[in-house]
């Protein structure tokens, strides 16, 4: 029995005799284009050590993570230490023996939180090798599809991590897609960690889509939830999970681009 991850996610699925038939997620509701090449899958557990890992500093306390693989979407993570311990927020497709050396110099973690299924990777392994619990939203629970001993599928609006650390269910491009609210963040002026729940289109604006890469918008009911959601939360600067970031003003220019999405109806 072997686990295989779809080569153009990077997820990973339960230990079967063959491959899965199909991967579930990328083949969602036409949210994503199938890959010229079809459907491949990959033995992670052959690839582990084969690519670069690279941290950048985003601001005190907070780290992204990227590698340099072809596998998957170009999924980032994020390395947030706060006082009480550190989190990992959403997932890239591997994980390898320099990851988690690098981790675990830093303090090593405290539990992970992943915003939706594009960034389920082998979880699963990051969750047994530090022994942490993986937050998921209990609305997508349908999606994830490796071993959950370790996942604590949250349910409702919102979970408090820690006194400055809560995870929001705002929804939209997944029914349980989610983001993570740093209040100690910016230097005391709040964090957001969005996945591409909220996604930054540039440092001034955002867009809020059911399919990123097929421009598909959100329903106006949807794109309204989550402006209204993240009203109460104070926050200066807003992390993607890919290329873009909104700097200074996030609040603002969330709620902004909730207004603009809605008049452009
Ligand atoms: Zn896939």
């Amino acid at each position: 029995m072997t686990k295989y991850a779809c080569m153009s996610c990077g997820v990973q699925y339960k230990a079967s005799n063959t491959p899965p038939s199909h991967c579930i997620i990328c083949q969602y509701d036409d949210k994503y284009s199938a890959p010229e090449t079809g459907q491949a899958w990959v033995k992670l557990a052959q690839h582990r050590n084969k690519y670069n890992v690279t941290w950048q500093e985003l601001e005190d306390g907070l780290s992204k993570i990227s590698m340099d693989t072809d596998m998957g979407i170009g999924q980032h993570a994020h390395f947030l230490q706060t006082t009480n311990g550190n989190y990992l927020w959403d997932a890239i497709p591997l994980i390898n023996d320099q990851l988690i050396e690098d981790i675990n110099a830093k303090g090593g973690l405290k539990a992970i939180a992943i915003s939706h299924p594009d960034f389920y990777s082998n979880i699963a392994d990051w969750a047994t090798e530090f022994n942490v619990p993986v937050y998921i939203h209990h609305n997508d629970r349908e999606w994830f599809q490796d071993d959950d001993d370790n996942i604590l599928f949250w349910h409702g609006d919102t979970l408090r991590l820690e006194d400055d650390l809560t995870l929001i269910n705002c929804g939209g491009h997944f029914k349980g897609s989610s983001v993570m609210h740093w209040q100690q963040g910016a230097q005391g002026k709040g964090s957001v960690l969005a996945g591409d729940t909220i996604a930054p289109n540039s440092n001034k604006t955002a867009i809020f889509r059911h399919s990123y890469t097929r421009d598909i918008m959100l329903k106006p009911d949807q794109v309204k939830h989550i402006g209204k959601l993240m009203e109460h939360y104070k926050f200066d600067k807003l992390y993607g999970a890919f290329k873009f970031n909104i700097l200074s003003n996030a609040h603002n220019i969330v709620q902004q681009s909730v207004k603009q999405d809605l008049e452009s109806r």
